[in-house]
C-alpha cells in the first residue's frame, strides 16, 4: 500500500492558465508513451525537471500511478482533475485514504477484511461454524458470498504458497488455520471445525497449496473437500459466474477419498 497521499495545495487555475497546462500534459503523455523516462529528478524552484509539474503534483501522479490498473496517463488525468476540483473534494479523498489503514483490519479468526475484531461472517451465529472454506484473498469471499450458496465460514490465506517466490506457510495465515482446527476456542463461536473446504483458485500455485493443506490435514480429524472443477483451469474465482461458483460449492468432493482411492 502506498503511503498516505497528501492533497495538493488547492490551486485554482483560471481558464487562461488552464488551457496551456492541459496541452502540456497531452504532449508529455505522448512522450512517456514513446518510452521517455518518467522518473522524477530534482527540480528548480519546486518544479520537477523531468515533467515540468510542481513537485506536489508530480508526487501525487507518482503515487496514483503505483495503483493497480492506473497507468501514468490516468494518474496525470486524476491529479489534474483534483487540482481543478474544490479543495473539499481533495481533502475528503485524502482523509478517506488516510483512514483506510486505521479502520480496516483483518478478522482475528478468518482474516477477512473488517472494521471490527470479528468480520460480519464470523460474527453471524446463523452461519454453520463447523465448516470452513479456505480461500486466497478477501475478494474471493466477496465472490463466493455473492452466490448466496454457502453458509459456512472462511479462512483467508492472504496469498498462496509459491516456493519460487519464497512464499512458505508462515508467510500466509496457515499457522493460524492449524490453530483454528486444533483448538475449537480459536474458531468463531468456539465451534469445532468438522469440514475444511479448499476453495483456492485453479492455478498451479493454488493446486499446490491445496495439496499441501490436504496432506497436513491427514493427522487431523477433519474432512477435507475441494470445490468441484467447474471453474476454468488457470482462471480465478473472482471472474467466475455466480452459477458456476454455486455449482462448485454444491458439487465439492473429498480430497482424502480421491487420494486414498488412487493408492
Ligand atoms: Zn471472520
Amino acid at each position: 500500500m502506498a503511503e498516505p497521499m497528501h492533497a495538493p495545495d488547492p490551486i485554482k487555475p483560471t481558464s487562461a492558465t488552464q488551457a496551456p497546462a492541459e496541452g502540456a500534459a497531452r504532449s508529455r503523455s505522448a512522450r512517456s508513451k514513446s518510452g521517455a523516462s518518467s522518473r522524477v529528478s530534482a527540480g528548480v524552484g519546486g518544479f520537477s525537471q523531468a515533467t515540468g509539474y510542481p513537485e506536489a503534483v508530480d508526487r501525487l501522479i507518482n503515487e496514483l500511478a503505483r495503483l493497480p490498473g492506473i497507468g501514468r496517463r490516468s494518474a496525470e488525468r486524476l491529479a489534474l482533475h483534483l487540482l481543478k476540483s474544490e479543495s473539499a473534494v481533495a481533502s475528503s479523498l485524502a482523509s478517506a485514504i488516510g483512514g483506510l489503514k486505521g479502520a480496516v483490519r483483518n478478522c482475528r479468526v478468518c482474516f477477512n477484511l473488517t472494521e471490527q475484531a470479528l468480520c460480519a461472517i464470523c460474527a453471524d451465529a446463523r452461519r454453520d461454524r463447523s465448516v470452513v472454506m479456505v480461500v486466497e484473498q478477501p475478494r474471493d469471499v466477496l465472490a463466493l458470498e455473492s452466490t448466496g450458496a454457502y453458509r459456512g465460514l472462511y479462512h483467508v490465506l492472504l496469498g498462496r504458497l509459491s516456493p519460487l517466490d519464497g512464499i512458505g506457510p508462515s508467510d500466509l495465515t496457515i499457522p493460524q488455520l492449524w490453530e483454528r482446527l486444533d483448538d475449537a476456542g480459536r474458531n468463531a463461536g468456539g465451534v469445532a471445525v468438522g469440514e475444511l473446504i479448499l476453495g483456492l483458485n485453479p492455478t498451479m500455485e493454488g493446486d499446490g497449496t491445496s495439496l499441501y493443506l490436504s496432506e497436513q490435514c491427514r493427522r487431523r480429524k477433519v474432512r477435507v473437500t475441494r470445490l468441484a472443477r467447474g471453474l476454468p483451469t488457470g482462471g480465478t474465482m473472482e471472474f467466475a459466474s455466480k452459477a458456476v461458483l454455486a455449482d462448485a460449492i454444491a458439487e465439492r468432493r473429498g480430497m482424502m477419498d480421491e487420494s486414498e482411492a488412487s493408492e
